[in-house]
């Protein structure tokens, strides 16, 4: 159980400045149970708490845990260069609450996402020492052969890496196409494990982290939705 003024429930939930969340009070412009509650002083219970911002229904969210179907040509840093960021496919609020992705894929890399406004758990996530296994599905420009796949499985040397990485599978799904799992997330590092291998890598999607699958989210290019806590208990 957690009270909290409006003024700064509407901050926490990225409406805006602590100024423009109270204007917004005032106006009118925020009703919670259908009545206009224009007090931003008024202190609220958060636990379940539904307001309607504009008429819009808002579920109030301390942390925001999400996956997002990645799309190609969108970048995951908060500072895009040459395409648009994903942050882009979100809603406005989640880049006031500064909603990260947890880890990164390259620009043209499809598939699952997770991103959250969770310090600790994109820390923790994120750690070399929680051995998360990643799923990839990789196209590759030569046909994937037995040697392929057991260099793979031994481990490979990456110029900038103290040892071999090693997958962790790696599967012959067709003629060029190879499901790999990875516990590391080094930089470009389906691309480049395959480079040393001596293929090359023409596609890639992220299908599952840990035990969650994309599939069984139902989302489409592009999509996002909320994790559950039994969706957020695969990640591992
Ligand atoms: N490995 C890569 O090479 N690229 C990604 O986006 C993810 C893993």
């Amino acid at each position: 159980m957690s009270k909290l003024s409006l003024d700064r429930i509407l901050q926490s939930q990225g409406f805006g400045t602590r100024k423009y969340c109270r204007a917004l009070i005032e106006d009118g412009d925020v009703s919670i149970g259908g009545e206009v509650q224009d007090n931003y002083k008024a202190t609220i219970e958060t636990e379940r708490l539904v307001l309607e911002v504009f008429g819009e229904e808002w579920v109030y969210r301390e942390h925001l845990y999400i996956a997002l179907y990645k799309p190609s040509d969108y970048e995951c840093s908060r500072k895009p260069s040459h395409h648009p960021g994903v942050l882009t496919l979100l809603p406005e609020q989640f880049t006031w609450r500064e909603v990260q992705p947890v880890g990164r894929l390259d620009h043209d890399t499809t598939g699952m996402l997770l991103m959250s406004d969770d310090g600790p758990f994109i820390h923790a996530q994120s750690s070399p020492k929680r051995h998360v296994p990643k799923v990839y599905q990789a196209t590759t420009a030569e046909p994937v052969t037995e040697e392929l796949v057991a260099q793979l499985l031994a481990g490979v040397q990456l110029h900038d890496e103290p040892a071999p990485l090693a997958a962790v599978t790696c599967i012959k799904r067709g003629d060029n196409q190879l499901e790999i799992v990875l516990e590391q997330g080094k930089y470009h590092q389906v691309k480049r494990m395959l480079a040393a291998a001596g293929n090359h890598c023409t596609a890639l999607h992220r299908s599952a982290i840990g035990q969650l699958e994309l599939s069984s989210l139902g989302l489409q290019e592009g999509e996002w939705c909320y994790l559950t806590p039994e969706q957020l208990a695969l990640l591992t």
